[in-house]
C-alpha cells in the first residue's frame, strides 16, 4: 500500500522489507489515532525467531505491542544467523527488559528443556557445538521428549569423491534398508557456488534422487536462468560482451553449441577474416559476429547456427528494451518466447516423472526432472521480474540486472513451493532453517569454507551498524577491530552448523575431506574445527588424525552385490560354504532376472563363440603395405585396431595430411613454393587442434616440410613417373593369394631404368632405424608389390624403395634407402614376409606381443598383458 501509495504521488519509490517495516512504524508514530488503533485490534502478538528479528523490527513490535501489551517471544539464540541483515542476537538477552509487563517489571523468561525433535546422542552433539557459544548458556540443557534412539557419525575422507560415495550409501542404505522415504532425508552444505551443484552430480551418478529447488540458489547463479541474464546483460551493456561471455552463451541452452561446434566455428570466422587480410584472433572474431552476424552467412550452416541464434536473441532483447515503456518482464518474456526454450524444456517434462530403472528410461526421466527444474527456476525469475516492476514501475532493465546480480543469497520467495517429490533435498544451511528431516548429512564441512572467516560486509554495512548499537564498536562508526570482527564472523558460523546439525531427527552424518590425514598433497584440504567440537570429549583432540576416516562399503546397488557373490564363487580361497551360499543367492537373482548372475552370462566361462580363421582357405587376404608392421608386432593390436580400437586422427596426423596433399603438386624442385603455401593456407583451419593456440606452431611446421620436401626435390637424381598411385596386385598362391593393395606417394624411375617406391614421412620422430631399414615391411612390399607388375605400365624391375623424412627436427629432409630386395643374400624376402603378414592377419588366433609401442597402445585396456584387460576372463 505503501508503494502504491507513494508511486502515485512521488512517483518510483523503491521498499526492501526492511524499509516497509521501518515506513510503517515512521507512519504509526506520526499518527498517534492510527497507533491507537492498531494496539487495541491486537490482544496477543506472538513472534517466532526472535533471534533472528533486526532493529527496524523490534522497532515496529516497541510501538504496536510494547508497554505492557501481550508478547510472546521464542528464541533460541544459539541458532541466529542473519547477522548480515542486521539480526542481532543479543537481543534475546534484553527483549524481557525492553517489552516489560503492565506494572513495569521484567517480563518473564521461560527456558523450555525438552526437545521434541530429536534423541540424547544428537542431543549430546549438538550441545558440545553450542557449549562453544557466546551468550546466555540457561537455556541450553535439554532432554528429550521420548526415548527416541538417534546416531550421530563423524567421518573424513581422503579424497572429495570418497566422500560424495559415502554419503550415497549411507543414504541408499537408510533408503533401502531401513525404509526412509527419500524426501525425509537432506544433504546440507555451506556453499552453494563450490559445492551444491557437484555433490548433486556425484549423489546422481550413484542413483540417489536429489531436488535442489530454485529457491535454493541465488537466481542469477541457477543455470537455467544465467544464461538468459547473461544474454540481456550484453544486449543492454555492449562492452560486457567479450570472448568470454561469447563462449558461455554459445555453450548454454540458447546456443546449444558443444566444443567441437565453437571450434568449427572459430576456424570458419578466421579463415574468412584471413581472406580479407584480417589477422585478428578468433575470440575477437566471434564477438563480432554476435553483434553483426552477416559475417556468419559465409560460415557453413550448421556451425554458424548457435551464434546466429544467440545474434538474433541479442538483437530482440535490444529492440524490446527499447520500445518505449518496455518494463523488465516484457524484455524478458520476448527473449524467452524467441529461445524457443519453453517448447523444448516442455516436451522433457512430458517425458520426465518419478526416478526409475536404471538405463535409457532412467536418463528420459532425470532429463525430465532436469527440464522440470529449469522451468521452475524461469518462473521464479519472471515472479521477481514483476515484483521489481511493482516496486520499481519505470525502473530500467539494467537495474533490475544489477539487482539480481547482488543477490548473494537464494531470494525470498512469495510463491508457495512447489510438491518437491520423492527426492532428497540438497540445500544450504542458511536455507535449512526451520526445516528437519529424519537423516541429515552436512557435507563438505573443511577449514576455510565452514567457518568462512573471510571478513565481508554488506551493502550497507548494517551489521557495523548493529555492534555500534550494541556497544561493540565506537559510535563514531569506525570499525570494531579485526580481531573482534573475526571472532563475530566465528560465533556466526558455528550458530550456523549448530542450525545445520540440529536439523536431523534420527541420524546425523558429518564429513569433510581430510586429504593430509592420509598421505598429504600439494593442495591439502583439512576438517573443520566444528568436526572436533562434536565429537565426545573423550574422543575429540585438536590433532585431525583423531577423526575417524571412513572407508566406502561396497555400493548398495545389484551390480556390486552380484560382482561381490560370484567373486565369492570362483575365488579357490573361498570356504565351500560361503561358495555354497554365494550361489544360492546367485540363484535367486538369477531366477528374478537380474543381469550378470546367471552363469550363461559370464564371459569368461563361455565357450569360444567362433573358432574359424579370419579368412577361410583358399580365400584371399587383403594385405597393405602400411599396416604390415603393426600385424607382425602384435597382431592383437592389429585386430582390434582394425576393428574399431583405432583412435580419431591426431591433430599431427592432420597436418600430415595436408602436407601429402600439397606433396602431390610438388612433381620436381621447379614447382612454385607459394602455391604449396597457399594450398597449406587455404585448409590448415579444416585441421582439428587440441587448441587455437597451437594453430600457429603446427602452421609452421607444416611450411617448413614443404620447404624439406622442395630442397630433397632438388637433390633427387630419379625421375617422377606417378604421384599418389594407386596399385592392387595378387601374390598368387594355391592355398592363400595375398591381394596386396595401397597407394604409393612417389613412383620414380633410377638412373638403370627401374622403379623406386618412396614414401614420405611426417611423424616428428624417426622411427626406423638404419638396422631395421634393410627388411623395413612397408618398404619391402613396396618392392614385392613392383615385382609382382603393381605398375607393369612403367615396369617390374626395382630399383629399392625409400623413406623420406620431412616432419623431424632436423633441417633437411632425410632419405633412408632400402636396398633393391634382388641385390641381397635372400632375394624373395619381401615376398615371404607378404606372406608372413597375411598369414598373421588371416589366422584364428591374435598374440598380444609386449614391444616399445606398448605404452602408447590405444587398445591396451582390452589387451591381456597390459594389466588392464586381464579381468574380463580370468579371476
Ligand atoms: S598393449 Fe602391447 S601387447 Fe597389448 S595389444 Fe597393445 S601393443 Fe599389443
Amino acid at each position: 500500500m505503501l508503494a502504491l501509495r507513494d508511486a502515485t504521488t512521488r512517483g518510483s519509490v523503491a521498499y526492501d522489507n526492511a524499509e516497509l517495516v521501518r515506513a510503517a512504524a515512521g507512519l504509526l508514530s506520526d499518527d498517534p489515532e492510527l497507533l491507537a488503533q492498531e494496539r487495541r485490534r491486537l490482544e496477543h502478538v506472538y513472534v517466532d525467531e526472535l533471534a533472528d528479528t533486526d532493529p527496524a523490527q523490534m522497532g515496529l513490535l516497541s510501538l504496536v505491542a510494547g508497554g505492557g501489551k501481550r508478547v510472546v517471544a521464542f528464541a533460541d539464540p544459539d541458532s541466529s544467523t542473519y547477522a548480515f541483515r542486521g539480526a542481532d542476537p543479543t537481543a534475546v538477552g534484553t527483549f524481557t527488559h525492553r517489552f516489560r509487563t503492565a506494572s513495569g517489571a521484567v517480563a518473564p523468561a521461560v527456558n523450555l528443556h525438552t526437545n521434541y525433535r530429536t534423541g540424547g546422542e544428537l542431543l549430546a552433539a549438538t550441545g558440545r557445538v553450542a557449549r562453544r557459544l557466546r551468550g546466555p548458556a540457561g537455556h541450553r540443557a535439554q532432554t528429550p521428549a521420548a526415548e527416541v534412539t538417534s546416531a550421530v557419525e563423524v567421518r573424513t575422507f581422503r579424497t572429495g569423491t570418497s566422500e560424495s560415495g559415502y554419503v550415497a550409501h549411507v543414504l541408499r542404505q537408510a533408503h533401502l534398508l531401513d525404509g526412509v522415504p527419500w524426501s525425509r532425508m537432506a544433504v546440507l552444505v555451506r556453499s552453494t557456488v563450490l559445492q551444491l551443484a557437484s555433490l548433486q552430480r556425484a549423489l546422481h551418478a550413484a542413483g540417489v534422487p536429489t531436488v535442489t529447488q530454485a529457491e535454493d540458489l541465488p537466481l542469477h547463479l541457477q543455470p537455467a536462468v544465467a544464461p538468459l541474464l547473461l544474454l540481456l546483460r550484453c544486449a543492454l551493456e555492449p562492452d560486457r560482451l567479450d570472448e568470454e561471455a561469447a563462449v558461455s552463451l554459445l555453450h548454454s541452452p540458447l546456443g546449444g553449441a558443444d566444443p567441437l561446434g565453437e571450434r568449427r566455428l572459430r576456424q570458419g570466422l578466421r579463415a574468412l577474416a584471413l581472406a580479407g587480410g584480417d589477422p585478428r584472433p578468433s575470440g575477437e572474431l566471434l564477438v563480432d559476429a554476435l553483434r553483426d552476424p552477416a559475417e556468419l552467412a559465409a560460415v557453413e550452416r550448421r556451425w554458424a547456427a548457435p551464434a546466429k541464434a544467440i545474434a538474433a536473441l541479442i538483437a530482440t532483447a535490444k529492440e524490446a528494451a527499447a520500445n518505449p515503456g518496455a518494463t523488465v518482464e516484457d524484455v524478458l518474456w520476448a527473449v524467452w518466447r524467441a529461445s524457443g526454450l519453453a517448447e523444448r524444456w516442455y516436451g522433457l517434462t512430458a517425458r520426465g516423472g518419478p526416478v526409475g530403472d536404471a538405463g535409457e528410461e532412467r536418463g528420459l526421466q532425470w532429463r525430465g526432472v532436469a527440464a522440470d527444474r529449469d522451468l521452475d527456476a524461469v518462473v521464479a525469475l519472471f515472479d521477481t521480474a514483476a515484483r521489481f516492476v511493482d516496486r520499481l514501475p519505470g525502473a530500467r532493465t539494467e537495474i533490475f540486472l544489477d539487482h539480481v546480480f547482488g543477490q548473494e543469497l537464494p531470494a525470498d520467495s512469495i510463491a508457495p513451493s512447489a510438491d518437491r517429490g520423492e527426492a532428497v533435498r540438497l540445500l544450504t544451511a542458511h536455507a535449512a532453517k526451520g526445516l528437519e528431516w529424519d537423516v541429515v548429512v552436512v557435507a563438505g564441512v573443511q577449514e576455510g569454507i565452514w567457518p568462512d572467516l573471510r571478513l565481508r560486509g554488506s551493502l550497507l554495512g548494517s551489521e557495523r551498524l548493529v555492534d555500534v548499537l550494541a556497544g561493540r564498536a565506537d559510535a563514531a562508526g569506525v570499525a570494531a577491530s579485526l580481531v573482534g570482527q573475526t571472532s563475530a564472523l566465528l560465533d556466526e558460523e558455528r550458530r550456523l552448523f549448530y542450525v545445520a546439525t540440529t536439523r536431523a531427527r534420527r541420524r546425523l552424518l558429518v564429513t569433510a575431506v581430510a586429504s593430509a590425514a592420509v598421505g598429504g598433497s600439494d593442495h591439502e584440504e583439512q576438517p573443520s574445527r566444528f568436526l572436533h567440537e562434536l565429537m565426545p570429549v573423550s574422543e575429540s583432540d585438536e590433532d585431525a588424525d583423531e577423526l575417524p576416516v571412513g572407508r566406502l562399503p561396497r555400493a548398495l546397488t545389484l551390480p556390486a552385490l552380484v560382482a561381490e557373490l560370484r567373486t565369492a564363487v570362483t575365488d579357490p580361497a573361498s570356504p565351500a560354504e560361503r561358495k555354497r551360499a554365494a550361489a544360492a543367492e546367485l540363484a535367486r537373482l538369477a531366477l528374478a532376472g537380474v543381469p550378470g548372475a546367471h552363469p550363461n552370462d559370464w564371459w569368461g566361462l563361455r565357450e569360444l563363440s567362433d573358432d574359424r580363421p579370419l579368412v577361410d582357405e583358399g580365400e584371399p587376404v587383403k594385405v597393405t603395405p602400411s599396416t604390415m608392421e603393426s600385424a607382425l608386432r602384435c597382431s592383437l593390436r592389429w585386430l582390434l585396431e582394425r576393428h574399431g580400437g583405432s583412435p580419431p586422427a591426431s591433430a599431427a596426423q592432420g597436418v600430415g595430411n595436408l602436407v601429402h596433399a600439397a606433396a602431390m603438386l610438388a612433381e620436381d624442385a621447379t614447382v612454385d613454393r607459394g602455391q604449396l603455401l597457399e594450398y597449406i593456407a587455404g585448409r590448415f583451419d579444416a585441421i582439428e587442434l587440441a587448441a587455437q593456440w597451437m594453430a600457429g606452431a603446427e602452421r609452421a611446421r607444416a611450411e617448413a616440410m614443404v620447404d624439406k620436401l622442395l630442397r630433397w626435390l632438388a637433390t633427387n637424381p630419379r625421375r617422377l613417373l606417378a604421384i599418389e598411385h594407386e596399385f592392387a596386385v595378387r601374390l598368387a598362391d594355391p592355398l592363400r593369394p595375398v591381394d596386396l593393395t595401397g597407394r604409393v606417394d612417389r613412383l620414380e624411375l633410377d638412373a638403370d631404368g627401374r622403379l623406386v617406391v618412396v614414401d614420405l614421412k611426417t611423424g616428428k620422430t624417426t622411427s626406423v632405424t638404419e638396422a631395421e631399414l634393410a627388411e623395413h615391411p612397408q618398404l619391402g612390399a613396396y618392392q614385392a608389390a613392383v615385382e609382382a607388375g603393381a605398375f607393369a605400365e612403367h615396369g617390374d624391375e626395382t630399383g629399392g624403395a625409400s623413406l623420406v623424412q620431412l616432419g623431424t627436427t632436423a633441417k633437411e629432409a632425410k632419405e633412408q634407402a632400402q636396398a633393391a630386395v634382388g641385390e641381397g643374400e635372400e632375394p624373395g624376402w619381401a615376398g615371404a614376409l607378404v606372406r608372413r603378414t597375411a598369414e598373421t592377419m588371416a589366422a584364428s588366433t591374435f598374440h598380444a606381443v609386449a614391444n616399445s609401442r606398448c605404452r602408447v597402445c590405444p587398445v591396451r585396456s582390452s589387451c591381456p598383458i597390459s594389466g588392464k584387460g586381464r579381468q574380463v576372463v580370468e579371476p
